[in-house]
């Protein structure tokens, strides 16, 4: 499966919107610097307005979303890289996520205390991407001196390690992230080196909640810093979504609109964080169950195929693709045959966002 690590200062509301986002009380949330130090791992179904109108088509007796993780990464602190604040627990922890939701305060709050005196969001994005920075550079710094060794001695890897090295470090000197800094082709290379800064950021400004449908002073510059490094930001306000998370469905369009909101926070959070990852969904649908999947984009038949069973993969042949749209207009997979929608396709196929597809294969 995927992951997004959640990470931010002390007391920005991690763990107000992790504990919202996997609806447990696991992530104890409490205004002290240090409260959640083991990483705290959830499951998140990923929301998908699709799957209903697939599955009423389908006449389906269950749905069954796809889902994401989330990972509780607690209080980085400012010379984390240099240890301080159980720094390398944390960075190490960092290590292990696909992708990083940076949660930034953006609400004044009196009573809770600030590690570093005031409210100021980018400010505080800075401090903690530096110590991505300097961890990725001291990693690289100390890989280098035996590849650039080997390199002497004509070792073509150790060769092709230090001319994708030396650029990173030079980058990260400078103050620019390896995300920025990844020579044209090498994304693979750099992503073997599991640096930090190298993983895909989505900044989230937890407001007041006063603001959360509008965001407020704060997220705007957060939102202009986004913009600069053309990554995506999400306003929430996770007090409300912990609110909102022990809603029943049917209490929560209510409660959302009555604030002006039209999607929780944490459903706009799951989706930002499944697009960063670089993921589609496909479907298989039928009258026992319409069940979504979930893929990187670019995968081929074959090995989505094998997101549902090995053997599939292994044994397949061929699989019968129905557009998500082509699938509702032609009011499910009889229509769309008779339309002439049903594309049969092989192995070299490229999997679409929204796919129906029956996977044909040898067992
Ligand atoms: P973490 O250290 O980043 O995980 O922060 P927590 O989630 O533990 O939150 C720290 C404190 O801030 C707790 O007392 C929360 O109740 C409070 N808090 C979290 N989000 C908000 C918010 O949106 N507004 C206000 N006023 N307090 C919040």
């Amino acid at each position: 499966g995927f992951n997004c690590g959640i990470v931010g200062l002390p007391n920005v509301g991690k763990s107000t919107l992790f504990n919202a986002l996997t609806q447990t009380a696991s992530a104890q949330a409490a205004n002290y610097p240090f409260c959640t130090i083991e990483p705290n791992v959830g499951r998140v179904a990923v929301p998908d307005n699709r799957l209903d109108i697939l599955a009423k088509i389908a006449g389906s007796q269950k749905i069954l979303p796809t889902s994401l993780e989330f990972v509780d990464i607690a209080g980085l602190v400012r010379g984390a890289s240099r240890g301080e604040g159980l720094g390398n627990q944390f960075l190490a922890n960092i290590r292990e996520v696909d992708a990083i939701i940076h949660v930034l305060r953006c609400f004044e709050d009196g009573d809770i205390t600030h590690v570093e005196g005031s409210v100021d969001p980018v400010r505080d994005a800075e401090t903690i991407e530096t110590e991505l920075m300097l961890a990725d550079l001291d990693s690289l710094e100390k890989r280098l001196p035996a590849l650039q060794k080997k390199a002497k001695g004509n070792d073509r890897e150790a060769q092709s390690q230090v001319s994708i090295i030396e650029p990173l470090i030079a980058a990260l000197k400078e103050g620019i992230p390896a995300r920025k800094a990844i020579p044209a082709g090498e994304e693979k290379a750099v992503r073997q080196l599991q640096l930090l800064t190298s993983k895909p950021v989505l900044y989230v400004c937890n407001v007041e909640e006063d603001s959360a449908a509008t965001g407020n002073a704060f997220s705007e510059r957060v939102k202009e810093m986004a913009a600069k490094e053309k990554a995506e930001i999400v306003v929430v306000s996770a007090a409300i979504e912990a609110e909102v998370s022990v809603l029943e469905a049917s209490e929560r369009t209510e409660f959302l609109e009555g604030l002006g909101l039209q999607e929780s926070g944490l459903d706009r959070v799951i989706s930002a964080g499944y697009k960063l990852l670089n993921l589609v969904t496909y479907f298989t649908c039928g009258p026992k169950e319409t069940r979504a999947w979930t893929i990187t984009k670019g995968t081929k038949a074959p090995q989505a195929a094998a997101v549902i069973h090995n053997d599939f993969e292994r044994g397949f042949i061929a699989c019968e693709t129905i557009a998500y749209a082509d699938y509702v207009s032609c009011k499910g997979e009889v229509g769309a045959k008779e339309a002439g929608k049903m594309r049969v396709e092989g192995r070299d196929y490229i999997v679409q966002d929204g796919d129906v597809l029956l996977f044909r294969f040898n067992v």
